[in-house]
Protein backbone atom coordinates (compact mmCIF):
# COMPACT_ATOMS: atom_id res chain seq x y z
CA UNK A 1 0.00 0.00 0.00
CA UNK A 2 1.46 3.24 -0.38
CA UNK A 3 0.94 5.96 1.64
CA UNK A 4 2.51 9.89 1.91
CA UNK A 5 2.44 12.60 4.58
CA UNK A 6 3.46 15.05 6.19
CA UNK A 7 4.13 16.86 9.51
CA UNK A 8 1.78 19.24 11.11
CA UNK A 9 3.22 22.45 9.62
CA UNK A 10 4.04 20.90 6.02
CA UNK A 11 7.45 21.45 5.74
CA UNK A 12 8.77 17.45 6.23
CA UNK A 13 6.78 15.13 3.31
CA UNK A 14 7.44 11.44 3.59
CA UNK A 15 5.93 8.99 1.13
CA UNK A 16 6.44 4.88 1.08
CA UNK A 17 4.73 1.27 0.55
CA UNK A 18 3.91 -0.15 3.85
CA UNK A 19 2.19 -3.22 4.74
CA UNK A 20 -0.90 -2.13 6.54
CA UNK A 21 -0.29 -5.95 8.61
CA UNK A 22 2.48 -3.81 9.85
CA UNK A 23 0.50 -1.31 12.35
CA UNK A 24 1.56 -1.31 16.05
CA UNK A 25 0.18 0.45 18.85
CA UNK A 26 3.24 0.59 21.24
CA UNK A 27 2.44 1.58 25.09
CA UNK A 28 6.28 2.13 26.00
CA UNK A 29 7.49 5.00 27.82
CA UNK A 30 9.65 6.05 25.57
CA UNK A 31 6.36 6.65 23.05
CA UNK A 32 4.76 8.25 25.76
CA UNK A 33 6.77 11.03 26.18
CA UNK A 34 8.08 10.95 22.73
CA UNK A 35 4.65 11.86 21.11
CA UNK A 36 3.51 13.33 24.75
CA UNK A 37 0.07 11.19 23.95
CA UNK A 38 -1.27 8.03 25.52
CA UNK A 39 0.81 5.49 22.87
CA UNK A 40 2.19 5.44 19.88
CA UNK A 41 1.07 4.21 16.33
CA UNK A 42 3.39 3.07 13.61
CA UNK A 43 3.82 1.33 10.53
CA UNK A 44 7.13 0.05 9.16
CA UNK A 45 8.31 1.17 5.60
CA UNK A 46 10.75 -0.87 3.55
CA UNK A 47 14.04 1.85 3.76
CA UNK A 48 14.42 1.08 -0.28
CA UNK A 49 10.33 2.39 -1.06
CA UNK A 50 11.15 5.25 2.01
CA UNK A 51 11.04 8.75 0.46
CA UNK A 52 11.33 12.26 2.63
CA UNK A 53 11.24 16.16 1.51
CA UNK A 54 12.85 18.26 4.31
CA UNK A 55 14.98 17.70 7.02
CA UNK A 56 13.93 16.54 10.60
CA UNK A 57 16.02 16.83 13.66
CA UNK A 58 16.76 13.33 15.13
CA UNK A 59 18.35 12.24 18.32
CA UNK A 60 19.49 9.35 19.06
CA UNK A 61 18.07 7.56 22.16
CA UNK A 62 20.36 5.11 23.84
CA UNK A 63 18.68 3.84 26.32
CA UNK A 64 14.99 3.12 24.32
CA UNK A 65 12.74 0.99 26.38
CA UNK A 66 13.60 -2.04 24.19
CA UNK A 67 16.78 -2.05 25.34
CA UNK A 68 18.20 -0.71 21.88
CA UNK A 69 19.65 2.25 20.19
CA UNK A 70 16.86 3.91 18.29
CA UNK A 71 16.96 7.14 16.45
CA UNK A 72 13.57 9.51 17.08
CA UNK A 73 13.06 12.32 14.67
CA UNK A 74 10.77 15.24 14.63
CA UNK A 75 10.28 18.54 12.69
CA UNK A 76 12.70 21.09 13.65
CA UNK A 77 9.44 23.39 13.53
CA UNK A 78 6.16 21.86 14.61
CA UNK A 79 7.95 18.87 15.95
CA UNK A 80 5.32 16.46 14.95
CA UNK A 81 7.16 12.95 15.33
CA UNK A 82 8.21 11.83 12.12
CA UNK A 83 9.82 8.16 12.14
CA UNK A 84 12.21 5.83 14.31
CA UNK A 85 15.06 3.87 12.85
CA UNK A 86 18.04 1.99 13.77
CA UNK A 87 21.32 3.51 13.61
CA UNK A 88 23.25 3.14 9.58
CA UNK A 89 23.44 4.97 6.48
CA UNK A 90 20.55 5.33 4.33
CA UNK A 91 18.74 3.61 3.16
CA UNK A 92 18.18 1.86 6.39
CA UNK A 93 16.36 -1.77 6.29
CA UNK A 94 13.08 0.12 7.76
CA UNK A 95 11.49 2.94 9.24
CA UNK A 96 8.48 3.22 11.62
CA UNK A 97 6.44 5.74 10.55
CA UNK A 98 3.98 7.85 12.47
CA UNK A 99 0.69 7.06 11.47
CA UNK A 100 -0.36 10.18 12.79
CA UNK A 101 1.12 12.16 9.81
CA UNK A 102 0.21 10.19 7.04
CA UNK A 103 -2.95 10.86 5.05
CA UNK A 104 -3.71 7.48 4.69
CA UNK A 105 -4.42 6.69 8.67
CA UNK A 106 -7.73 5.67 8.64
CA UNK A 107 -7.32 2.68 6.77
CA UNK A 108 -4.29 1.90 8.52
CA UNK A 109 -5.51 -0.54 11.47
CA UNK A 110 -3.08 -1.51 14.32
CA UNK A 111 -2.99 -5.45 14.20
CA UNK A 112 -0.93 -5.65 17.63
CA UNK A 113 -0.17 -3.76 20.67
CA UNK A 114 3.11 -3.77 22.43
CA UNK A 115 4.65 -3.11 25.73
CA UNK A 116 0.82 -3.41 27.01
CA UNK A 117 2.65 -3.28 30.91
CA UNK A 118 3.05 0.11 30.92
CA UNK A 119 -0.60 0.89 29.09
CA UNK A 120 -1.86 3.72 30.46
CA UNK A 121 -4.99 2.04 32.65
CA UNK A 122 -7.68 4.38 30.83
CA UNK A 123 -7.89 3.17 27.72
CA UNK A 124 -9.51 -0.10 28.11
CA UNK A 125 -12.58 2.26 29.69
CA UNK A 126 -12.40 4.33 26.67
CA UNK A 127 -15.69 4.50 25.25
CA UNK A 128 -17.15 4.68 28.55
CA UNK A 129 -15.28 8.91 28.52
CA UNK A 130 -18.01 11.32 27.50
CA UNK A 131 -17.44 12.26 23.69
CA UNK A 132 -18.76 14.08 21.01
CA UNK A 133 -17.37 15.55 17.47
CA UNK A 134 -17.13 19.12 18.88
CA UNK A 135 -14.34 20.76 20.80
CA UNK A 136 -15.70 20.48 23.64
CA UNK A 137 -18.01 17.72 25.57
CA UNK A 138 -21.64 19.63 26.15
CA UNK A 139 -22.15 20.24 29.79
CA UNK A 140 -25.28 17.56 29.52
CA UNK A 141 -22.56 14.53 29.05
CA UNK A 142 -19.96 15.32 31.38
CA UNK A 143 -19.77 13.25 34.32
CA UNK A 144 -18.86 14.63 37.41
ZN1 LIG B 1 6.55 20.57 10.73
ZN1 LIG C 1 7.33 2.42 22.18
Amino acid sequence: MKIDGACHCGAITVAAEVDPQDTTICHCTDCQSGTGAAFRVTVAAAGDSFKMTGQPTAYLKTTAASGRPRIQTFCPTCGSPIFSTSPGEHPRPSYNLRVGILRQRDRLLPKRQIWVRSALPWLAELDAIAHSDLATVPASQKIR
